[in-house]
């Protein structure tokens, strides 16, 4: 990304992570939160981009904020890497007000956006060496290649790497300051199967290490693999917050059942249901156990199979997207949208 194009944030933003070494040395911050937001807004000439957050969040904790295009996901964000004012609203990151301890917060967070314009002729561990300079207590270079596993790309340049593995040097270069808190801008959005679940291990090692990490995530089961909690924002308001297995009383929804019958054969009333087009029957429960259990004994019973049985609940996916109200919208199937650009941000 190089440092942002200006003129977009209040201030544009360095690469990577951190201040440069020689900033305030600060002991821990105070307090349980690493994040604690109460009442924050936001307006930019009349529009009204955050309205009254509150937000929290705790040290240690991997957190996923979600929301559609325009909910105010990156003027938020913004605002605690101390890149945005505010208009009101109290916000402390690690203890410090992003806006007036600017420099304290900067040397203990990590910000990595959707991908790092470094110099395309230094190796790996060149770059990683570099950016370890700019910070008074840098992790060391190596440790912090094993951490994000380009062990076996130290040497390569970085024009040889793979947008994966690209994408991993974002992430050392966030790490190498030693933050406390790291802001990750759609971790793996491009990526294929196998290297998406490779960088969630890289995330889920950055909780092991006790890092704070808040996620703007492009896809739902991201958050959902990765998020210890959640916030849905809509037109800049928390509309809900929870685990992903909570969010919107999830786990409280009635749970579908499904299955397909050969034939004509025709299980007791309330484990029928109607057929759909494909030819599944389906019904709703509430005791999915005790229904279950009445399904295949019936099954066994008249000796039938039921194909392709199972069980469903909605998705977190489905949640966010009754809770955004984007079921019907046209963004490209629902998934929340990128928070942050590398390139071509809102002016
Ligand atoms: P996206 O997912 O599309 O990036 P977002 O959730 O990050 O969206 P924000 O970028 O915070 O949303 O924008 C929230 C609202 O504020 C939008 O209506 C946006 O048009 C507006 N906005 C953001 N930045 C500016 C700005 N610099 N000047 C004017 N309006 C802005």
């Amino acid at each position: 990304m190089n440092a942002l194009p200006g003129g977009t944030a209040d201030e544009a933003r360095a690469p990577g992570t951190a201040g440069p070494a020689g900033g305030d040395a600060q002991p821990e911050g105070e307090g349980p939160s690493a994040v604690h937001v109460r009442g924050l807004v936001k307006t930019y000439s009349g529009v009204q981009a955050v309205n009254g957050i509150d937000l929290d969040i705790r040290r240690g904790e991997i957190f996923a904020l979600l929301g559609p295009n325009g909910a105010g996901k990156t003027t938020t964000v913004e605002i605690l890497e101390g890149y945005r004012s505010r208009d009101s609203g109290e916000v402390t990151v690690l203890g410090f007000d992003p806006a007036r301890q600017r420099a304290r917060v900067k040397n203990r967070v990590g910000i990595v956006l959707q991908s790092v314009g470094v110099e395309q002729y230094l190796t790996v561990r060149e770059t990683i060496t570099m950016y370890a300079g700019y910070f008074p207590q840098p992790r060391p270079v190596d440790e912090v290649i094993g951490l994000v596993g380009l062990e076996d790309k130290s040497g390569s340049r970085v024009i040889k790497l793979s947008g994966g593995q690209k994408r991993r040097l974002d992430v050392a270069i966030a790490l190498v300051g030693n933050p406390e808190l790291l802001f990750l801008d759609e971790p793996t959005t491009g990526f294929d199967p196998s290297a998406r679940h490779e960088a969630w291990d890289v995330i889920k090692n950055l909780a092991a290490l006790g890092k704070t990490v808040l996620l703007t995530p492009h896809y739902m089961d991201e958050a959902e693999y990765l998020a210890d909690r959640v916030a849905v924002i809509a037109a800049g308001r928390i509309v809900a917050e929870g685990t992903p297995a909570t969010l919107g009383n999830r786990e409280l929804a009635r749970a579908r059942v499904r299955y397909r019958l050969p034939g004509h054969a025709a299980p007791p009333g309330d484990l029928a249901g109607p057929v759909q087009p494909d030819g599944f029957t389906e019904f709703t429960s509430e005791d999915v156990t005790q229904s279950l259990h009445r399904l295949t004994g019936w099954a066994i019973d008249t000796g039938v199979s039921l194909d392709g049985l199972e069980v469903i609940r909605p998705s977190l996916e489905d949640v966010y997207l009754s809770l955004t109200g984007a079921a019907s919208g046209d963004d490209g199937g629902g998934q929340p949208e990128p928070a942050r650009k590398a390139h071509g941000r809102k002016a």
